[in-house]
């Protein structure tokens, strides 16, 4: 185990449910010391018979059905609007500002296809949606700038997390030592069997056969490496397939999605 895993903390996301037909694993620590932010992983309560599913692209619910979703979301964290787009497993990561149109506020503000936002405009959240691949939660609290980067593992290949954090630099002056990362609620360690291949693109020493990897390692030792100091790297203890999180797994074969999302309150 190197440096980095082994002093990054695990804490465990507690869900907090903030109103009927919505229920979110938030960051405890976070929540306490950043009580400006906005942050959370949506999970499938909803309160009725249908799962609360956030995909607008994938193959679970209607995108009219879920955009409704969409909205509950951005009313009960006390958003202005919710930035989203198409994500494609790749490394661009898009900034959103104050000039985010305002008739976005009554649904999902799609942008261009990318896998991660980055804000620092009061009231506008930024959002990636998951079902095993890993949210990827990134705070300045100084510059009160925020990131959320979708990372599976073509996408941490791609150098998504490293793309998130230079989008900060670029656009905000965050250093990687200001940066506080959170490895949101995504399939762990443990459940997570990938070919030789997935280890090679992350440059892991290569196993003979399918073996298990942990993908938010990875990304905390990716993260350690560019300058995020270990200790405010934090990791989710919640799994989409081995722990009782009511979140949807990709590959327990569910259609629909949770939303990471973060912001900056108004
Ligand atoms: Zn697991």
């Amino acid at each position: 185990m190197s440096n980095a895993s082994r002093h990054m903390a695990t804490f465990l996301s507690v869900r907090e449910v903030t109103g009927p037909g919505f229920a979110a694993l938030v960051h405890p620590e976070w929540a306490i010391a950043f009580p400006w932010l906005i942050q959370g992983t949506t999970t499938r309560v909803s309160g009725n018979d249908h799962p609360f599913d956030l995909g607008l692209f994938a193959k679970g619910s209607e995108p009219r059905s879920a955009r409704g979703r969409w909205q509950t979301l951005r009313r009960y964290v006390g958003a202005d609007s919710v930035v989203h787009a198409q994500q494609v497993h790749g490394a661009d990561v898009r900034v959103c500002d104050a000039s985010s149109p305002a008739e976005c506020v009554d649904g999902p503000h799609l942008v261009a296809a990318c896998d991660g936002h980055a804000t620092g405009t009061p009231g506008v959240v930024v959002a990636v949606t998951v079902a095993d691949c890993v949210p990827v939660f990134l705070v300045d609290p100084g510059r009160r700038a925020v990131a959320a980067v979708h990372a599976g593992w073509r996408g941490v290949a791609a150098g998504i997390l490293e793309r998130g954090m230079q989008v900060l630099h670029a656009s905000f002056g965050s250093r990687p030592e200001d940066l506080h990362v959170h490895l949101g609620p995504a399939i762990c360690g443990a459940c997570y069997e990938v070919g030789p291949e997935v280890f090679e693109a992350l440059d892991q020493s290569v196993p003979a056969g399918p073996t298990p990897i942990d993908l938010r390692r990875v990304l905390g030792e990716r993260a350690a490496l560019t300058g995020v100091r270990p200790a405010t790297i934090t990791v989710s203890e919640h799994c989409t397939s081995c722990t009782d999180s009511e979140l949807f797994s990709h590959r327990a074969g569910d259609g629909g999605r949770q939303a990471g999302y973060i912001g900056v309150r108004r």
